[in-house]
C-alpha cells in the first residue's frame, strides 16, 4: 500500500480517535504518524494507543510512526475565588506567591522562577495570549503590571512570557516520567516543548538515549535566536504555531514558518507545520479556503509533515480532516508550479558519500526519467539525506530496522519497507526490483536507481549506485 503524496499527514489522538476502528479509519484515510499529545494522556492510555496502533501495523503490513508530544514547562497562574474575574485595559493586577484564591486585583504565579527573571517593562500574556499585562514594579514573591488587552481570567490558565528567558528546567519531573514511559513503549518520536536553547534539547537527548528520535518544538522566540543550534541537536522539528503565536506578533509566524523550514531542510531534518490547519473542521465537514490554502502553503515549502491537532483529537470529523489534508497534499504535488518550488530551496550536497550518492542519484533518476530510487540504510541517515534532495521520483526506503522504518515515515517523500539487509550485488539488485514493484512505484520494463553500503549490512558505508531492471 502507498501514498501518492510526499508530504506526510501527522493526526493526533484524542477521544474523537481513541478506539482501534478510529484510528484504523485515519490511518486509512492518509495519517501515517499518530501524535500522542502528553498534556492531556495517562501512561495507561499512551500504551493503549501503543498497543493499538501497532496491531494495525502488524495487521496492514505498513510501519506505522508514533510521536509523543511531551508538555514541557508550561506556566499557569493558581485559582480565584470567583469561577472568572474580568480585567479592564488600565487595571493594575498582581501577580505574587500567595497561593489562597485570587481577585480582580491579584493572582497567584505558582512558579517562583518567573519573580527573579521578569523586569519591568516585560510583556505577560495570560490566557492563550488574549490577555497582554505589561511589568511596572518587580519586588520579592510579587510582579505588579498594568493591563493593555483585558478580558476573562478564570483558574489555572497559561501564562506567556515573550520578553524573559526563564531559568526553567527543560523538563518537568512529569515530562520525565512521561518521557521515560514513552521511551520504553518504542514509541518514535518524542517532541519537547517550550525548548528555549540547545541545552534543553543535549538534556533530553541524553534521557531519550536513542530510543526515539528528538523533536524540538520552535514555540518560544528564545528558540528563533538558538535555531541553528537547536536544529543540531534535534532529529526533527516542530513549528508549533499555537504557542508561537502567543509568544510573537501574529503576523510574524509566517515568516518564521519558512524560515524554520528551509532552516531545517538545509539541515536535512524533517520539520512539521502544525496546529490550526484546519481548525474549522473541528466543527464543519469542510474547510476554510484560507485553511486549505495554509496547508497548501506548508506542502510548497516542503515541509515533510503537516499535522492536525484537535480536528483529530476532539474533533466531529476526524476522518474528513484527515482526507482533506490527504487531498490538497496530492493537488498540491500534482500541480505545475510545485516542482519549481521545491527545487528553488534545493542546496548543495555536504562533503559526505551519503550526500554525493544522493546528489548524483536524483541528477541520475531526474535524466533518466527511472521509476524509483531505492535506498539500502539500517540507521535512517542515507534515507534522511536522500529526502533532502527532495527528488521528483519515490524513495522506497529499504531497512531490517523496524525502528528506523517507522521513524523514518515521517519524512518527506520516504517509502519505507522492512526487510532483511541484501546478502550480495544479486540479492540487492533483485530485493529492490521485486519491492519497487510489488510496492506499486514501477512496472515491469522501468527502471530504479539504488544506493547502498558495501560490505552489505555495516551502517555508514553508503558508497554505491547502480541502475537496474524491474523484470516481470
Ligand atoms: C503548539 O503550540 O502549536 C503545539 C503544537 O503545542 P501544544 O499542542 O502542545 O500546545
Amino acid at each position: 500500500m502507498r501514498r501518492n503524496r510526499k508530504v506526510k499527514i501527522i493526526a493526533t489522538l484524542g477521544p474523537a480517535s481513541a478506539t482501534s476502528e478510529q484510528i484504523e479509519k485515519l490511518f486509512l484515510a492518509g495519517a501515517d504518524i499518530f501524535r500522542i499529545n502528553m498534556s492531556h494522556t495517562s501512561h495507561e492510555l499512551l500504551r493503549q494507543y501503543h498497543g493499538i496502533i501497532r496491531k494495525i501495523e502488524a495487521r496492514i503490513g505498513r510501519p506505522i510512526c508514533i510521536l509523543a508530544d511531551l508538555q514541557g514547562p508550561k506556566l499557569r497562574i493558581g485559582t480565584f475565588a470567583e469561577k472568572e474575574v474580568t480585567l479592564n485595559a488600565g487595571d493594575i493586577f498582581v501577580l505574587d506567591s500567595d497561593a489562597t484564591p485570587g481577585n480582580a486585583t491579584r493572582v497567584c504565579l505558582p512558579h517562583p522562577e518567573i519573580f527573579a527573571a521578569v523586569k519591568i517593562g516585560d510583556h505577560l500574556l495570560l490566557n492563550d495570549g488574549r490577555i497582554r499585562v505589561e511589568v511596572t514594579d518587580v519586588a520579592e514573591g510579587r510582579i505588579a503590571t498594568r493591563v493593555i488587552y483585558g478580558g476573562a481570567l478564570s483558574a489555572r490558565k497559561g501564562v506567556n512570557l515573550p520578553d524573559t528567558i526563564i531559568p526553567l528546567a527543560a523538563l518537568t519531573p512529569k515530562d520525565r516520567a512521561d518521557l521515560d514511559a514513552a521511551a520504553e513503549l518504542g514509541v518514535d518520536w518524542i517532541a519537547l516543548s517550550f525548548v528555549q536553547r540547545s541545552a534543553d534539547v543535549a538534556e533530553a537527548r541524553k534521557l531519550i538515549a536513542g530510543r526515539a528520535g528528538v523533536m524540538a518544538k520552535i514555540e518560544k522566540p528564545s528558540a528563533l535566536t538558538h535555531l541553528e543550534a537547536i536544529l543540531e541537536l534535534s532529529d526533527g522539528i516542530m513549528i508549533a504555531r499555537g504557542d508561537l503565536g502567543v509568544e510573537l506578533p501574529l503576523e510574524q509566524v509566517p515568516g518564521r514558518q519558512k524560515q524554520i523550514t528551509r532552516a531545517a531542510r538545509k539541515a536535512g531534518r524533517p520539520v512539521v507545520v502544525a496546529t490550526q490547519m484546519l481548525e474549522s473542521m473541528i466543527h464543519e465537514p469542510v474547510p476554510t479556503r484560507a485553511e486549505v490554502s495554509d496547508v497548501a502553503t506548508a506542502v510548497f515549502e516542503g515541509a515533510d509533515a503537516v499535522m492536525l491537532s484537535a480536528e483529530s483529537a476532539a474533533g466531529a470529523w476526524p476522518e474528513k480532516a484527515v482526507e482533506t489534508m490527504d487531498k490538497i497534499a496530492q493537488e498540491v504535488e500534482r500541480d505545475p508550479h510545485y516542482p519549481g518550488i521545491i527545487h528553488a530551496q534545493r542546496t548543495d550536497p555536504e562533503p559526505t558519500s551519503a550526500d554525493a550518492i544522493s546528489a548524483a542519484a536524483r541528477q541520475v533518476a531526474e535524466t533518466l526519467k527511472l521509476a524509483a530510487m531505492v535506498c539500502y540504510t539500517s540507521s535512517g541517515s542515507t534515507g534522511l539525506r536522500a529526502a533532502r534532495e527532495r527528488p521528483e521520483f519515490p524513495i522506497i526506503v529499504l531497512t531490517p530496522n523496524p525502528a528506523t522504518s517507522r521513524r523514518l515515515s515521517l519524512v518527506w517523500g520516504l517509502h519505507c519497507v522492512l526487510t532483511p539487509d541484501a546478502t550480495d550485488v544479486d540479492d540487492m539488485v533483485s530485493k529492490a526490483c521485486r519491492i519497487s514493484r510489488e510496492e506499486g512505484f514501477a512496472q515491469p520494463g522501468d527502471r530504479v536507481i539504488i544506493s547502498a553500503g558495501v560490505p552489505f549490512g555495516t551502517p555508514g558505508t553508503t558508497n554505491m549506485l547502480r541502475i537496474a531492471y524491474v523484470g516481470d
